[in-house]
């Protein structure tokens, strides 16, 4: 093993190791690192960190390394330190570090729906940021055996910070109170992305990416039972592929220990009533998953 340059080896030995060289000043407390802010595309410490620990680069680890040495996803790291930090990696192997480091802390991700709100709040992800009246986060039950997920919100939506209360919302609650005989307030509704996009577009891909770690820390939460896409753009995204809603309908996927039902989205059966008993063929596989009634049995 190289011996460490005097250049680097005092103030960092003092850091990891205080009992051996306590130094004044060490650690560092407070700047900010706008490269690591960049390179994790998002202003969430919370998930700067998770998008760290699944970064296999140096720069991850080493994040990781200060998150384990402080013992707080708070602390700010300065330019300098990393750059030490850096050299004592390249000096010592990051087994080192991590075993100087200690354990691993528990996640500080939120787990409760009013926490995933609070972390929603104000975002600016993404450019519907800008041409939103409210955020529309979602409502329901949050222990609710099935939800719903949409697309995006529409103006009604946009209007009232609240998901599907428009005609494509009145006829979901319909099926969700004639067919599946539940009521709204049983079931959870939610969007791909929390914001209208201008004119009612379908959402942009860098839009749903950046929109859907919140709609994916909700339906954890939930834990729910069955998960009703509607639309391809929230069966896509929910089950990341390509294929088209006409080919996904009509049978469960799988997302996490979830059933997952694409369909038709509601705004789609207005416009092609003729469809309307595809979706309630769905509802009704869906009514067997629950073991809630089926119509007509
Ligand atoms: S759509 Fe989602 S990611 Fe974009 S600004 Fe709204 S809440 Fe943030």
């Amino acid at each position: 093993m190289p011996i460490p340059s005097k250049r680097i080896y005092p103030p960092v030995a003092g850091w990891f190791f205080p009992q051996f060289l306590p130094v004044p000043g060490f650690p560092p407390r407070s700047v900010s690192v706008p490269d690591f802010k960049q390179r994790a595309g998002d202003d969430s410490r919370a998930d700067l960190l998770d998008r760290a620990s699944a970064d296999a680069t140096i720069c991850g680890r080493i994040f990781i390394l200060f998150r384990r040495a402080f013992r707080s996803p708070q602390v700010k790291v300065d330019k300098r330190t990393i750059e030490m930090a850096v050299e004592m990696e390249r000096l010592f192997g990051t087994d080192i570090l991590l075993a100087a480091a200690g354990p691993r802390p528990k996640s500080k991700m939120p787990m409760t729906m009013e926490a995933v709100r609070e972390w929603v709040d104000d975002c600016t992800k993404c450019g519907l940021a800008k041409g939103r009246t409210n955020i529309v986060f979602g409502e329901g039950n949050p222990k609710a055996p099935i939800v719903f997920v949409g697309e995006g919100p529409g103006a009604e939506e946009d209007a009232q910070g609240r998901p599907f209360v428009g005609r494509a919302g009145q006829m979901l609650t319909r099926i969700i109170e004639n067919v599946l005989h539940l009521s709204r307030e049983d079931v959870y509704i939610a969007n791909i992305v929390k914001c209208r996009p201008p004119g009612n577009r379908t959402p942009l891909p860098d839009e749903c990416a950046a929109c859907i770690p919140y709609l994916h820390r909700q339906l954890q939460v939930i834990n729910p039972k069955v998960i009703v896409a509607l639309g391809s753009v929230a069966a896509r995204y929910l089950l990341d592929t390509k294929e088209t809603i006409g080919r996904l309908r009509g049978r469960f996927h799988t997302y996490g220990a979830a059933k997952l039902m694409p369909t038709y989205h509601t705004a789609y059966l207005l416009r092609n009533p003729a469809d309307k008993r595809k979706v309630y063929d769905d509802m009704l596989l869906v009514c067997q998953a629950l073991g809630t009634k089926v119509p007509g049995s």
